[in-house]
């Protein structure tokens, strides 16, 4: 029989690290397959997709392609892909294309790990792109008390809620959304999805106020503390973490979606801090 293909499909891909992840999960099974890197060209996602599955078996999404494998999945999406708007894990059923969104559970099993189980949690959310989408469905499905978004262009955190409670009415008494200076009271859980830290920035909160035993999470990771983190930590946030975890427990949701298999997250989290010179 032949080895099973997976891969992870965006443009740029030669930064990604979910060969390396999903290689030593598949270890952990004795499980034999391959997972590439796959460039798409920017006017080629769905043609590369459908190549791809004419002999593969899943496919992760990432930049600039997770809204249009939303699109391609048409109906055959999670409710979670539904809620984010965008798709980030792909497989074939029935000969049928499906999709999920692996992120926000990503997300979810990394506050677990680390110690803040959202549940009844004050949450405050900075940003309101894709990555925020992505994971507020997921927060709020974790029992969180209050999610506020904030985001420097209000109108597009006031959009996400819009479309979240459009979706789901229930949402709209624990859901909620601002401007950046817009965010009193004292917050469990500070998550920056912003992209600021890319440019070793942050998004400007003088005064955010944190309760005793919070964390302040930056999705971003790099091999230094962020910004962000540094900031948090003055301001008086307990704990701070990076988004290494998300990214390691996303693609362990995807493993567990196409091999039906719960990997282990912690030696492969703690060998790609070491790759990333954090210890
Ligand atoms: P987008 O480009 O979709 O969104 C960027 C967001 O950042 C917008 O809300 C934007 O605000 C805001 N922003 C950018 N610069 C600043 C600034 N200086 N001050 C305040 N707000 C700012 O990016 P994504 O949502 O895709 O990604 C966001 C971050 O999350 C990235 O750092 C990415 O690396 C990380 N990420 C990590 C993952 C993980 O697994 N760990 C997974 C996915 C993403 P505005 O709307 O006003 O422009």
């Amino acid at each position: 029989t032949s080895v099973q293909r997976y891969g992870v499909i965006g443009h740029p891909i030669e930064h990604s690290r979910s060969p390396q992840i999903h290689a030593q999960f598949a270890s952990q099974f004795n499980l034999a397959l391959s997972y590439e890197r796959i460039l798409a060209p920017l006017d080629g996602f769905a043609s590369t997709v459908e190549q791809f599955f004419k002999t593969g078996s899943g496919l992760n999404v990432t930049l600039p392609f997770k809204e249009q494998a939303y699109e391609l999945v048409g109906p055959r999406l999670s409710r979670r892909a539904r809620m984010a708007g965008a798709v980030n894990t792909l497989w074939l059923e029935d000969g049928q294309l499906h999709g999920c969104n692996t992120d926000g559970v990503g997300l979810c099993s990394d506050l677990l790990r680390v110690g803040h189980n959202p549940e009844g949690k004050r949450i405050l959310l900075i940003g309101a792109g894709g990555a925020s989408r992505g994971v507020v469905f997921p927060l709020l499905e974790a029992g969180c008390e209050l999610l506020h978004i904030i985001n420097r262009t209000s109108a597009k955190a006031y959009e996400i809620r819009e479309q979240v409670v459009a979706l789901d009415p229930d949402a709209s008494r624990r859901l909620s959304a601002g401007g950046l200076d817009d965010h009193c009271g004292d917050w469990d859980i500070v998550i920056n999805a912003t992209s600021a830290s890319l440019n070793q920035n942050l998004p400007d909160l003088p005064d955010a106020r944190y309760r005793s035993h919070s964390l302040a999470y930056d999705m971003f990771y790099a091999s230094e503390p962020t910004a962000f983190m540094r900031a948090a930590q003055q301001a008086g946030a307990t704990q701070s973490r990076d988004g290494l975890g998300m990214l390691v427990g996303q693609a362990a949701a995807s493993f567990q979606i196409w091999h039906g298999l719960q990997a282990d997250v912690e030696p492969v989290l703690a060998a790609l801090r070491q790759d990333l010179g954090q210890i």
